[in-house]
């Protein structure tokens, strides 16, 4: 299903994973056209589709807009999140607005033994979206402050509903802002940033806040690291009950051409080599007609490899 998320009203704005566009505020199609609601698969128009995706009539499933949706601004980005194989929806969210050749984008993934994390992805992808949109010059600090906002209405989720409260949602982040040449980027958790240069491995930019990263900087051997069923528990997050937002942030000026990848593990996790992981984006760009095929093209490997995890790409390339 291709999900345009493009404003008539605004054409040179486009925003998704938010239910309005960000600068005329006109509220944006979502997973189907304009006016209609999804269909029931059994019933067809005639089954009223509920907004968790059961149909109201003969109670099937339905596709829901959250398990796959794109934003394609080609040639300047593209992102696509789907939900993967084997979970029951799409935790993970994505935002990504353009203007002439500035991007903002933000991938959060939901943290599953949280209650809402599907929740908490998507206000928090929102939060941090419109401060990257408002924010100054200073690209990491405007980064830093996209992550706070984005935490503070992460927790405020806890505050106001007892459901919420005694089981906080809780969700990782990470968010670019690209001006020109350069990007400002950050995160809490495990969903990364890479540079994947026209030549030579990808350069992980974030360092992931889980369990093995730390182990392994404290000098556990990387594999057994990776092995332990601890490896992917993260240490830092989103969330009510995760203490004050530390963000980390820092900003990259490539003196050459390639592309800036947000992701969430659910593509990383089957390209955890640097060379691989770079070859594979730029054989997905090299074949694909445009940005958008390439980001579907990523989404494809990972589901092809298992789709063990709801898929998050993002895709802006870079021309110093
Ligand atoms: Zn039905
Ligand atoms: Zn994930």
């Amino acid at each position: 299903m291709t999900v345009s998320l493009e404003c008539a009203a605004c054409a040179d704005e486009r925003a998704a994973g938010a239910a309005f566009c960000e600068s005329c505020g006109r509220t944006l199609a979502t997973g189907s056209p304009a006016g209609a609601g999804p269909r029931c698969p059994a019933c067809g128009p005639a089954g009223a589709v509920d907004a968790d995706g059961y149909c109201g009539t003969c109670g099937m499933l339905a596709a829901r807009p959250r398990d796959h949706a794109e934003a394609d601004s080609s040639p300047v980005a593209a992102a696509v999140t789907d939900r993967g194989l084997r979970h029951q929806r799409n935790e993970d969210a994505m935002w990504l607005a353009v203007r002439g050749a500035d991007t903002d984008a933000v991938v959060c993934d939901g943290v599953s033994a949280s209650y809402d994390p599907d929740v908490a992805s998507a206000v928090a992808a929102e939060a941090a979206g419109r401060v990257l949109a408002a924010g100054g010059d200073d690209l990491a600090g405007r980064v830093a402050e996209a992550i706070t906002a984005a935490g503070d209405a992460v927790a405020e989720l806890a505050r106001t509903d007892p459901r919420r409260a005694a089981s906080n949602p809780a969700c990782t982040i990470v968010a670019a802002c690209v001006r020109g040449t350069e990007i400002g980027y950050g995160w809490v958790g495990d969903s990364r940033a890479y540079w994947v240069p026209e030549r030579g491995d990808a350069r992980q930019l974030t360092e992931d806040d889980s369990w093995a990263t730390h182990a392994i900087a404290l000098g556990v051997d990387p594999q057994s690291a990776w092995n332990d069923p601890k490896a992917h528990a993260i240490t830092a997050w989103l969330g009510a009950d995760a203490g004050p937002v530390r963000p980390r942030t820092d900003t990259l000026r490539p003196g050459e051409a390639g592309m800036l990848l947000l992701c969430s593990d659910g593509l990383w996790n089957y390209l955890t080599d640097p060379a691989e992981l770079a070859s594979t984006v730029r054989a997905a760009v090299r074949k694909a007609p445009d940005l958008i095929a390439a980001a579907r093209t990523l989404v494809a490997f990972a589901n092809e490899a298992g789709g063990a995890d709801n898929i998050t790409v993002v895709l802006v390339p870079i021309h110093p």
